[in-house]
């Protein structure tokens, strides 16, 4: 991240530094005010009572003109984020709303709704639009208004970093810990390069890695199913051989501990497809590589064999993409029966939900793993990344890679290094969006994404 590489972020920080001077200045100066006038004949309370006043006065309200969907798809990958405009010139905020799958949907979520809620309300008031929003179409969740939602709540909190001159993690309370750890994909169709990627990711300074056989539910291993001879289903519909996933998983974590050793931290991604008491199964078996955490055992419709898992395994489990509501995670937080929260942040509405649940998780001793997929937009990303250092509970980051095109589009986005990311120090989420790149990549009319559509040999549909 340089400031010569992108000169506009100099001038921007050069705004934002005399903004702040000019607030402090003004802030100070008010603050002595109120102090003269404490001191001069009325208690400490009218003191304060008199600050905030003049804490209004030195940052006057700034009002919400316009919220809009900005939706791109570079490499063919449906991304959105929100930006809010304000009566301030020149500032603004972006948010990550990303919802590949029915991203149209989201658009007009933003551009429909959102935009009209949200205009003249006080850019301050994170919690009070985050609050009033989430009740504002009454039936409520859902990914694609959490992810409008998400979208709105980041740029806000981009837009308060930004007011304040301070990146958001810093907001957060501040650094845990220098930057975010983070684990790497080393899935491939073979055992032996699936082990060739995690030594790979070794020699890069990974000290996390996950380990997968194939797509999910190991799609590459299955032969040509049934159903397609029959010609039932449609035709880019995918099969899971349940039998040779299960199979073949503790054979892949046994070779790749033989060769690789026990310096390295391996996790599993079940991604839910099979049936629970396989799941349980297979992780009892899995307990003597010593996984890290082994993700989503169970589709959420499922959350009821948590305990049975509990009861015949120690090994840690992370749980919970494709949850919504963040009273999704309170009774397997509570008895304890999960170890890692695994939160879509704009999934669930954005920073202001996600901060409470991982804060709540620090109760249970229950840590953070952001999902972090290539279908977050850099934005999204930078806002895992700010949360995963100001919390004390952060447990791993699923990294990524941006393309320079990407990093084209959203200059400033988070770096690797190490296996570690950081976020750079401008104020807000440090990420921009350059809109006239990203207009260069629309949206498909059609949505052609199916990889959700997978089925057992006879054609029955199997749940993620
Ligand atoms: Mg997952």
């Amino acid at each position: 991240m340089s400031f010569f590489k992108f000169p506009y972020l100099f001038v921007e920080s050069f705004f934002y530094l005399t903004y702040c001077y000019m607030n402090r200045r003004n802030l100070l100066k008010n603050l002595g005010l109120g102090l003269s006038a404490g001191i001069a004949g009325t208690t400490l309370p009218s003191t304060a009572a008199q600050a905030s006043p003049s804490y209004k006065k030195g940052m006057a309200p700034v009002k919400i003109t316009k919220v809009k969907a900005i939706p791109t798809c570079p490499h063919n990958i449906e991304l959105i984020v929100v930006k809010v405009e304000t009566s301030e010139p020149g500032l603004v905020g972006y948010g990550c709303a990303t919802f590949r799958q029915r991203a149209h949907a989201v658009v007009s979520a933003i551009d429909d709704y959102l935009n009209d809620f949200c205009q003249g309300r006080d850019v301050d008031n994170i919690e009070d639009i985050w609050q009033t929003a989430y009740v504002s179409s009454y039936w409520r969740n859902g990914p694609v208004l959490n992810n409008a939602l998400s979208g709105l709540d980041q740029a806000l909190w981009d837009i308060k970093g930004k007011r304040a001159g301070m990146p958001v993690y810093q907001l957060l309370g501040g650094k845990t810990r220098f930057a975010v750890d983070c684990y790497a994909h080393a899935g491939a169709g073979t055992i032996e390069k699936t082990v060739e990627n995690v030594q790979r990711y070794m020699d890069e300074g990974y000290r996390h890695v996950r380990i997968q056989l194939g797509g999910y539910g190991s799609a590459s291993l299955s032969e040509a199913p049934d159903f397609k001879e029959a010609g039932f289903g449609m035709p880019d519909d995918n099969v899971i051989n349940e039998r040779l996933y299960l199979k073949k998983v503790p054979e892949l974590f046994a070779e790749v501990r033989k060769t690789c050793g026990e310096d390295i931290e391996l996790l599993h991604d079940i991604h839910e497809r099979v049936q629970p008491m396989d799941a349980i199964n297979m992780i009892r078996q899995l307990e003597e590589y010593r996984p890290f955490f082994i993700e989503d055992p169970f589709s959420p419709e499922n959350n009821g064999y948590f305990k049975i898992l509990r009861n015949h395994t120690t090994v840690p489990i992370a749980m919970g993409e494709l949850y919504n509501n963040p009273h999704e995670w309170t009774d397997l937080m509570k008895e304890r029966l999960i170890d890692y929260i695994r939160i879509h942040i704009s999934q669930i509405g954005g920073i202001t939900p996600a901060i409470k649940v991982a804060r709540l998780g620090e109760w249970f001793n229950v840590k953070t793993a952001w999902h972090g997929p290539g279908d977050v937009s850099p934005v999204g990303h930078a806002a895992n990344a700010h949360i995963d250092l100001a919390i004390w509970n952060f447990g791993i980051q699923e990294s990524v890679h941006f393309s320079d095109l990407l990093r084209e589009i959203f200059p400033g986005s988070p770096v690797m290094k190490n296996g570690y990311m950081h976020v750079n120090e401008v104020p807000g989420l440090g990420v921009e969006v350059n809109e006239q790149l990203a207009l260069k990549y629309p949206l498909p009319a059609k949505n052609d994404y199916n990889w959700t559509q997978l089925r057992k040999n006879d054609g029955t549909p199997v749940r993620p």
